[in-house]
């Protein structure tokens, strides 16, 4: 591309922010709709969080990503948050506004697009959901928002999970969060679950550890998705196969964070044709195969 006086640039914001998809699924974006636009990493390092955010907005920036340890910590420094980010409490978007950034989230919906294109619902259903943490967070209140029926949060720290219930629960008028101890897992109704996997337990590189063991477990999910990407092949995911279930990993929920944030950036809606463009490309990068997929 030819970068003059009139590109436009967003970026990330985080630390580490050194391995990151972001600028490709951005760059390929407006490279494919013809937008005049760069997207660059930026490294920030603690206690510059503010700094960075006002800076970026003197500069003229059009949008940031904000990635970990940031999301939280960012609201701080909004001047205004969109009403689902800030029931979530976490920021993963800037969009440029007359007088500052406001902040989204873009992870939730993100998951419920990469969702709906595999085919899985999740209104009417009863979940399992593993861990309690950030990502954890908005996938409870993705579920009580979606009319999730029951929502299992198992997390090795129970009072994480119990603290995490009572929020969503009260801020979404629901009751439908029941914490559990992770421990108490074969104490599960005998159902047929969709289970997302939001712990960091199997991540790369330590791709042979995975949040339970138990086959008894497995033969309750019908549906595993893992919010894990690297390995593209979970152990969670192989022991939800080996039981006859279908697993996913969570590439597609990072390509759509991307393109939803794409799209509050420029105000266009990105047809499904060159969001999957993209994911292939993603693919590749990642050195995935077929099989990641099924
Ligand atoms: P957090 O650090 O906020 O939470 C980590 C969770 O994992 C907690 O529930 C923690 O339990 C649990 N956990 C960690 N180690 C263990 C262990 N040894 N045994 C049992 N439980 C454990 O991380 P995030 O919520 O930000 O991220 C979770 C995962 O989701 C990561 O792997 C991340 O890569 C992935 N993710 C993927 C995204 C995507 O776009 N696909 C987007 C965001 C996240 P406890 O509370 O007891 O410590």
């Amino acid at each position: 591309m030819i970068i003059d006086g009139h590109t436009r640039t967003c970026g990330l914001i985080g630390n580490p922010v050194e391995h990151t998809m972001s600028p490709m699924i951005h760059n390929t974006l407006a490279e494919n709709l013809g937008h005049d636009l760069v997207y660059v990493p930026f490294h920030v390092e603690e206690g510059r969080l503010t700094d960075a955010v006002k800076g970026a907005f003197a500069l003229n920036v059009l949008g940031l990503n904000v990635t970990v340890p940031y999301k939280s910590q960012i609201l701080s420094d909004l001047t205004e948050i969109d009403e689902l980010a800030e029931k979530i409490g976490a920021v993963n978007t800037l969009v440029r506004r007359e007088d500052g950034f406001k902040g989204y989230n873009t992870d939730m919906p993100g998951l419920y697009r990469a969702m709906c294109s595999e085919g899985i619902r999740i209104e009417g259903e009863e979940v399992i959901l593993l861990g309690a943490g950030g990502a954890a967070r908005a996938v409870a209140f993705l579920c009580a928002f979606r009319n999730v029926s029951k929502v299992y949060m198992l997390n090795r720290s129970l009072e994480k999970a119990e603290a995490v219930a009572a929020e969503v629960n009260e801020k979404t008028g629901r009751s439908c969060i029941c914490p559990m101890a992770l421990s108490d897992y074969p104490k599960l109704p005998d159902h047929k679950f969709l289970a997302i996997q939001a712990t960091s337990v199997g991540l790369y590189p330590d791709v042979d550890k995975v949040i339970i063991e138990d086959e008894a477990f497995y033969r309750k999910i019908h549906t595993g998705y893992d919010l894990i990407y690297k390995p593209s092949q979970t152990r969670f995911m192989k022991l939800v196969r080996a039981q006859g279930g279908k697993a996913y990993h969570g590439l597609k929920m990072l390509l759509y964070q991307g393109v939803i944030a794409y799209e509050l950036w420029n105000n266009v809606s990105v047809p499904e044709e060159m969001a999957l463009q993209v994911y292939e490309a993603m693919k590749e990068k990642m050195g995935m195969k077929e099989a990641d997929e099924r």
